[in-house]
């Protein structure tokens, strides 16, 4: 376990694989201190061979555990004398499939990871956050959050709920003088997707994939920018604006491209 040594520092969940770790490796490669957490030890331990131990504290955290969250962050703090220049919630698990097809519990699962689980870090870390002049509270949020989108209704419903958040949060935070921005994806070349989804993805448009160094690109900009959300790409925020402006057409439009939906379904069967 390094300590940051007035290096600048992040604090990244799921950074064992896709956006989180090369999130992990983008802020090392620039000078930064990086705590990476996940429920991925193995992941870990290779991240941390990468970055190389002086520069980073690593550590097993399931982020629905809000004592061992807060556990983490002390732990953190100690390394980093009490600062936390990012803190980026940025795990996030889905499952596919019609609503009222899933069990329950895998509904509930999803709500624990990808909107408690940054409730937890949030509310773990603002001590931090609030000790750290400029600081950035970053969360991943999702294309998904533009329109509820079928197949996905759940992961869909948690990614609006963490994009109201950071709205919310990024004036209440004011007083403090900590931003508050996340990220809105659109299809990321990451373990995350669906066997096969890489392949099915269009190869232009908003939906077409992209690499995950695109998103870590982008956190680093943020925490350089008073922006509020990021689309990942850009056009996204097109879809973003149809979805305000016109929530019916947006809906047929969804509904016509149903088939993406029925084989995510059918490959729960
Ligand atoms: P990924 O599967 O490569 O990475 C997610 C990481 O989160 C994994 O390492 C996983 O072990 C970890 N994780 C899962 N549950 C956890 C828990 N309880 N506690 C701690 N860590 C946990 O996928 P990714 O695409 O890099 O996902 C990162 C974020 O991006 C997620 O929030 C995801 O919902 C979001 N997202 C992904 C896409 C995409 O197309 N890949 C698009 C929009 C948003």
């Amino acid at each position: 376990m390094g300590t940051a040594n007035n290096r600048k520092s992040i604090f990244i969940t799921g950074a064992a694989s896709g956006m989180g770790r090369e999130s992990a490796r983008l802020f090392r490669q620039k000078g930064w201190f990086v705590g990476a957490y996940d429920v991925n030890a193995e992941g870990l331990r290779a991240l941390e061979a990468e970055l190389g131990a002086d520069n980073c504290v690593v550590r097993r955290l399931d982020v629905t555990d809000k004592a061992d969250y807060e556990r983490a962050i002390a732990e953190f703090g100690a390394c980093t004398g009490g600062k936390m220049d990012i803190l980026y919630n940025n795990a996030g698990i889905g499952v596919g499939g019609y609503f009222d097809e899933l069990p329950f519990e895998d509904i509930l699962r999803v709500v624990g990871v990808n909107f408690i689980g940054v409730l937890n870090g949030i509310h773990s870390a603002i001590g931090l956050l609030k000790a750290t002049p400029g600081s950035l509270c970053f969360t991943t949020s999702s294309s998904s959050a533009t329109y509820g989108m079928p197949g996905i209704a759940v992961y869909s419903a948690t990614k609006h709920a963490v994009k109201g958040l950071t709205e919310a949060l990024s004036i209440e935070f004011r007083r403090y003088g900590v931003r508050a921005a996340d990220v809105l994806p659109g299809l990321i070349d990451t373990a995350i997707l669906p066997p096969g989804t890489a392949e099915r993805a269009p190869k232009e448009g908003m939906f077409r994939l992209i690499p995950p160094i695109e998103v870590a690109k982008v956190v680093w900009e943020a925490y350089h920018s008073d922006k509020l959300h990021w689309y990942v790409p850009s056009e996204i925020a097109e879809l973003d604006k149809a979805a305000g402006n016109t929530p019916e057409l947006v809906r047929e439009q969804i509904s016509s491209t149903m088939t993406f939906a029925d084989e995510v379904a059918s490959e729960k069967k």
